[in-house]
């Protein structure tokens, strides 16, 4: 029997593996990952960290199984050409990706395939419900959120988890690079330690954490899912989701069993999974509308007066120096750890398009560059909904007030000390406004604001107004050719 290249992108799994079982079931499998940077956006620093990691627990995984997995770096077609030349592979099987470079990649093999007489075949397994199956009544892709969320739940019958124990391996392995030569890992200096604190890369791992989540994080989750400061907070499985080392359906599958065994989490389980559907969400949205990342859904927002050239409020920004606590907290969680939580996030874009008026594609590349779980489709659909140019979008008029948000969802401080200790004698009642402490206060917290601490970056009076003003002058619209 001919071998069958398997080739892994951003599903970096054997568990629940269509493509990979399928192959499994016909003969030898060559299991093959191809960097390849010159298809679509290169990935950002923290993304390569994790995936240098998330490779070498892979191989380590496929070795287990019998078939090691081989790297080539370069033209995707090129190097496919190769192995099916070096191997005799008749057969390529790949898991159906729905980030536009992943799309123009497969479409390439598929080109070539017909041609060369090579099966090219693509399995589901990136999303929970494929972008194309989901339509509204008027066969049109959804916009917002609970309608489509509606119609997938419709749809949510999911066959059993597919597994592969025994990989047969070819009679001859095809050359590999060591993955150090994929040069995914800083070179100068190594800022990844603190990362590697914060998670560990791979499947196991993702498996590990998802089953934490069930067993202790699940019973608070719609409550506490807010709260960044709270323990157990939320799964914190997305870049594990990311890079595909858990398939949705796996989460999907285990969460419907920890419902069934205990029906008090149906409501945070129903929560929890509605969370993966703003996942599915936001590739759907890119599917249909593959320029999200770079052009808003809302045209109207092309004439947006966005603050004007090179900003060292944007500067600030990143660096956590903005004078605001929680908006400071999160811009060093994501620095030091790769990854911030969901609602400061929020609170962090909102901060940087409406109080600065800085454009969001600048925060969603920032983001890009600095999180474990940079993701095509969640990163740009969230900052476009923030911004008010996305699908469902927040409207313009809500400006997420960073010391009412701070006061609501991180009361005693804890966050917000974490992240920012030079804080952490200050009474509760100013940690999230310091500008507000009495000048004796300030002395007792050992805090010198504009010294230990910045003043805060704007008069949050002025720019709310100024926010305003900008919004109002361009006339919202209707996202692009789109009814929900
Ligand atoms: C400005 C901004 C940028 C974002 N960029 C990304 C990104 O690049 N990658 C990314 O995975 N998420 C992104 N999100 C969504 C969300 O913040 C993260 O998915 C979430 O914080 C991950 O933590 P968790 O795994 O503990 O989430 P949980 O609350 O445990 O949720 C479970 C899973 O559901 C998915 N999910 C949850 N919330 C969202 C959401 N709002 N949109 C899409 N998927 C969601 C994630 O895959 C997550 O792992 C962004 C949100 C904002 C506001």
């Amino acid at each position: 029997m001919s071998p069958t290249l398997v080739l892994f992108h951003s599903n970096l799994r054997v568990g629940d593996n269509p493509a990979l079982a399928a192959a499994a079931e016909l003969g030898p499998v060559v299991p093959v990952f191809v960097l390849d940077e010159n298809f679509g956006r290169p990935l950002g620093g923290a993304s390569r960290w994790w995936l240098h990691r998330s490779l070498q627990s892979l191989g380590n995984d496929l070795r287990d199984l019998g078939a090691p997995l081989t790297l080539r770096q370069g033209d995707l077609l090129d190097e496919v050409k190769a192995l099916v030349h070096e191997t005799g592979a008749t057969r390529i099987f790949l898991q159906h990706g729905y980030d536009p470079s992943i799309q123009k990649g497969e479409a390439a093999l598929h080109k070539w395939g017909v041609k060369s007489d090579v099966e090219i075949k693509r399995f589901a397994g990136q999303v929970l419900f494929p972008p194309e199956t989901i339509r509204t009544q008027q066969d049109k892709p959804y916009t917002v959120f609970s309608p489509f969320w509606r119609a997938c739940l419709k749809q949510a019958s999911f066959g059993p988890l597919v597994r592969c124990d025994t990989l047969p391996p070819v009679a001859e392995q095809p050359l590999s690079l060591d993955l150090e030569e994929l040069h995914l890992l800083p070179s100068h200096f190594d800022w990844t330690p603190s990362l590697a604190e914060a998670f560990t890369p791979g499947e196991a791992q993702a498996l590990e954490t998802l089953d934490a989540h069930l067993d202790e994080g699940l019973r608070s989750y719609k409550e506490m899912r807010d709260h960044p400061g709270h323990s157990p907070g939320t799964s914190k499985l997305s870049a594990h989701l990311r890079f595909g080392e858990i398939s949705p359906r796996t989460i999907w599958h285990r969460t419907q069993e920890a419902m069934a065994r205990d029906p008090d989490l149906s409501c945070d389980g129903e929560w929890f999974l509605r969370e993966l559907g703003w996942r599915d969400f936001s590739y759907h949205l890119l599917h249909h509308f593959p320029s999200l990342p770079n052009a808003p859904l809302r045209p109207a927002f092309e004439n947006f007066p966005w603050s004007q050239g090179p900003s060292a409020e944007l500067t600030r920004w990143q660096k956590g120096l903005t004078g605001f606590p929680i908006v400071d907290a999160g811009m060093r969680q994501l620095w030091q750890t790769g990854w911030m939580h969901n609602r400061v996030r929020m609170i962090v874009a909102s901060f940087l398009v409406k109080e600065l008026l800085i454009h969001w594609r600048e925060g969603e590349a920032w983001f890009w560059d600095t999180l474990v779980d940079a993701d095509p489709a969640s990163n740009a659909a969230s900052w476009q909904w923030v911004a008010g140019c996305g699908a469902d979008a927040a409207p313009y008029f809500r400006i997420f007030n960073p010391v009412l948000q701070g006061e609501k969802f991180d009361a005693d401080g804890t966050y917000v000390t974490r992240f920012v200790p030079e804080l952490a004698k200050l009474p509760k009642k100013f940690l999230h406004k310091p500008w507000d402490a009495p000048a004796t206060v300030l002395e007792e917290a050992d805090l010198t604001l504009g010294q230990d601490y910045p003043h805060p970056i704007v008069d949050r009076k002025q720019a709310r107004g100024r926010a305003l003003e900008a919004f109002q002058s361009i006339k919202a619209e209707k996202p692009r050719g789109i009814s929900a």
